[in-house]
């Protein structure tokens, strides 16, 4: 099959723009039904604690133990379901929203497992009258699944650790991200403990009930969201390679097929986790967004070579097999609350940018940065599709001290360039140092924060 190479000129020429839809009320649900489950997580320690039966010492770290043991057990099964993938959770609250929850809630898990574990130990030596660590050694060898709770504990430790940013950056990803999948393993060992020593479950009755329909929650999610769904869209889709096509020596295009691609659903600023099956690439599966709007036919990625991968993707046939996950993200033109909008790209972020443009309505400022001339990607699709939409394309050439690229990252020079700025909504999405530039520039033109919608490029 062959596609039409930058070419969607045709498609173009209707505007695109499609209503706003805001998703705030759902996130007031979720996080309505995250503190409902809590509650309802710690409900049977709640009746079973009566009032004044805490005499002791002892009893006082227990029941604390208990409740901060329940409390962990509930934030690692809600940690499991943010990251299930299930289409409609992630349409209705968004990737970056659950990733970033995922990112807070980590904290709150190692604090309370941590909580738990010396709780439990420091009450039970007390109840005993016997060292700590002799009491360690009683728990380990005389309760049953203790020694997998211990280890899964310690997993955890160190996964919640390699998740600080600095220790995760300086991992390959492929290896953080295995390490990190190992949390599902901590589950199945931390699983038979609950039942077998937690107090409030181990004997039939509502608590047991509850916990049951919450691990059958956390299961479905998992199933639907990880296995189901996206076997589900692969069979369906079937998609595959078209076309490679250099667009600069460290920048590729890919064009891929596929059936049914009209009832895609996928939408401009969107990204998938693409697998291709090829040798070398099929073990991975990397996020790329669609660097053009979808449009019933053909799909496209534009790539930069940044790595093994990237690299190894450069010399894919056509024909090669796909396995896709997605379309994932809310970096769309749905998000807009404003009729007209600025775009500030750089580096690789001019993809979805790119993409954006067509499906935002006319009028759209863009602001593509980069520090020379051969590293303006798309350049002439770009102009055409400025043309087109009745945007206005701004390339910023230059190294960062230059007096031009200097101006633009401040007040008077970004609202020189786009006056009514404050009355746009500003899609940004490039390296670290370009978004953080321009966000302290936004801050100081006073661009309300709900305008501001991001694309980081990291998960
Ligand atoms: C939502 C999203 C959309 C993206 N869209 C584009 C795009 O349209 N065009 C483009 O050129 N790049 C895009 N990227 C970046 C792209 O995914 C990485 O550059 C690519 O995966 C690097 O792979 P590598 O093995 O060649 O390089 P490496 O040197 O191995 O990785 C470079 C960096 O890329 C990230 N990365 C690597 N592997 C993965 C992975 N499997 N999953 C997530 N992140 C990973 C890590 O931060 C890593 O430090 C996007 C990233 C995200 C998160």
């Amino acid at each position: 099959m062959t596609v039409p190479r930058q070419r969607t000129a045709g498609r173009l020429a209707a505007p695109a723009a499609r209503p706003v839809e805001h998703n705030t009320a759902g996130r007031f649900l979720l996080r309505a039904l995250f503190w409902g489950g809590l509650a309802l997580a710690v409900l049977p320690w709640w009746l079973g604690t009566k009032a004044g039966s805490i005499d002791t010492q002892a009893e006082l770290f227990q029941s604390a133990g208990r409740v901060t043991g329940l409390i962990a057990g509930y934030l690692l099964l809600v940690q499991v379901v943010l990251m299930s993938r299930l289409r409609w959770l992630e349409r209705w609250i968004g990737a970056r929203h659950l990733g970033l929850w995922h990112r807070e809630l980590g904290g709150s898990v190692l604090v309370t497992i941590l909580a738990h574990a010396a709780l439990i130990t420091v009450g039970y030596a007390h109840a005993d009258r016997v060292g700590l660590t002799s009491e360690l050694g009683t728990l380990l060898t005389e309760y049953p699944d203790m020694i997998t709770a211990f280890i899964a504990a310690g997993m955890l430790v160190c996964i919640g650790l390699l998740s600080i940013r600095a220790l995760r950056r300086a991992l390959p990803y492929e290896m953080w991200y295995f390490l990190h999948l190992t949390a599902y393993v901590t589950l199945l060992l931390g699983f038979a403990h609950q039942f077998s020593n937690g107090q409030e479950l181990f004997r039939p009755g509502l608590g047991r009930t509850v916990w049951i329909g919450f691990y059958v929650v956390m299961i479905a999610a998992v199933v639907l969201g990880r296995i189901v769904g996206p076997l589900t869209l692969n069979l369906r889709h079937r998609l595959r390679v078209a076309d490679v096509v250099p667009e600069s020596p460290d920048m590729v295009s890919i064009y891929i097929t596929g059936r049914r691609l009209d009832d895609l659903d996928a939408r401009a600023g969107q990204f998938f986790r693409w697998r291709f099956l090829a040798r070398g690439l099929w073990w991975q599966a990397h996020p790329f967004s669609l660097s053009a709007a979808p449009n019933g036919r053909w799909l496209r990625l534009t790539v930069k070579t940044v790595g093994d991968h990237t690299q190894r993707m450069r010399a894919m046939q056509p024909g090669t097999h796909i396995f896709v996950e997605g379309p994932w993200g809310d970096f769309t033109a749905s998000r807009r609350v404003k009729q007209r909008a600025l775009l500030i790209a750089a580096g690789s972020g001019i993809a979805p940018i790119r993409a954006l443009l067509e499906e935002l309505p006319p009028g759209a400022v863009v602001i593509y940065r980069a520090s020379a001339v051969h590293d303006l990607h798309l350049r002439h699709e770009l102009e055409e599709l400025a043309q087109l939409r009745h945007a206005q394309l701004w390339f910023v050439v230059g190294d960062r001290r230059d007096p031009g690229p200097r101006r633009l990252f401040t007040a008077a020079g970004m609202s020189d360039l786009v006056p009514d700025i404050t009355d746009r909504d500003v899609y940004l999405c490039g390296p670290d140092g370009l978004v953080e530039q321009s966000l302290q520039v936004l801050r100081r033109l006073r661009v309300p924060r709900r305008q501001v919608h991001l694309d980081p490029f990291e998960l």
